[in-house]
């Protein structure tokens, strides 16, 4: 018998599980709260494991037990809770050591906040490795080199990442931050960025981010692609889609608001899909 062996697809599919953000969209879940999974060839990872990361995962075909890293930008539930679970999950129900935990010091020990080790210290003896992200740092998971980026939020350990790949260049992920000067210089020279918007235009909050931040940031960092994710709740009802078109028309850089269960396949192009069940385009991972 012949197999043709398919030639592997490198691009990288990042899958916006859920786009929801802050406290009144993730207690009414008027948009999903599970974070963003990334998968590639040998990479699985997922990226801010809030309320309904597992279930959706699974939901989606995307089965936690694949995952060989799990990133918690912070210490707000919105960005951990189902981080615990998800590390159970990647280390085959605690059974054997494996993976990487990438966690802000909020997330690992507790801050003066007022916020404890929100993954606990059991759940931190289980991947192989854990790394304290702060801003700056770098290192290597699988093929992809990650830096860490600075955030200004409540939380004042919060960090954001930027992922960079060989072949396709990099991109980033902001979390929950304000605009603040010197913000862009992490992500210069990036093709895709992802903000997590929670308020729309003329609400500003300290700590957190509107879509005149949002243009701030893109008009300085200049992607090739913005998606913007993690809405709140005034952002939902003012409308994420029109918030979007508002920053594409200011900066000129393609802006797109996500949707839950969206795609973006990272790669050569840049292309976004709809929501779809992730499974059926990645099935040679599983
Ligand atoms: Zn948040
Ligand atoms: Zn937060």
């Amino acid at each position: 018998m012949i197999t043709i062996k398919l030639p592997m697809n490198p691009q990288i599919n990042i899958i916006l599980l859920g786009t929801g953000g802050g406290r009144f969209a993730t207690i009414t879940q008027k948009r999903r709260t599970a974070g963003i999974r990334i998968i590639s060839e040998g990479l699985n990872f997922h990226l801010d494991p809030g309320p309904g990361a597992l279930v959706y995962s699974i939901n989606e075909g995307l089965n936690p037990q694949k995952l060989n890293a799990v990133f918690v930008s912070h210490g707000h539930p919105d960005h951990y809770t189902d981080a615990e679970v998800l590390i159970e999950a990647m280390t085959k129900g605690t059974t054997k050591k494996r993976g990487v935990l990438v966690a802000s010091r909020s997330v690992l020990h507790g801050n003066e906040t007022g916020l404890n080790s929100v993954v606990s210290k059991y759940h931190q003896q289980m991947p192989e490795r854990v790394i304290e992200a702060s801003p700056n740092k770098k290192f290597q998971i699988g093929n992809i080199n990650v830096s860490v980026t600075e955030a200004r939020h409540t939380d004042p350990d919060t960090v954001g990442f930027r992922f960079e790949t060989s072949e396709f260049g990099s991109f980033a992920y902001t979390s929950d931050t304000e605009y603040f000067e010197g913000i862009s210089k992490y992500y210069e020279g990036i093709r895709l960025l992802i903000l997590c918007v929670m308020r729309p235009s003329g609400k500003p909050w300290k700590g957190h981010m509107t879509t005149n931040d949002a243009i701030k940031i893109i008009e300085e960092a200049h992607p090739e692609q913005a998606v913007l994710t993690h809405f709140g709740m005034q952002m939902i009802f003012k409308g994420p889609a029109r918030e979007a078109k508002l920053i594409e028309k200011e900066t000129d850089v393609p802006t797109i608001a996500a949707k839950d269960g969206m795609q973006i396949r990272f790669g050569e192009t840049i292309s976004l899909q709809k929501s779809k069940k992730a499974k059926q385009s990645l099935n040679k991972y599983f």
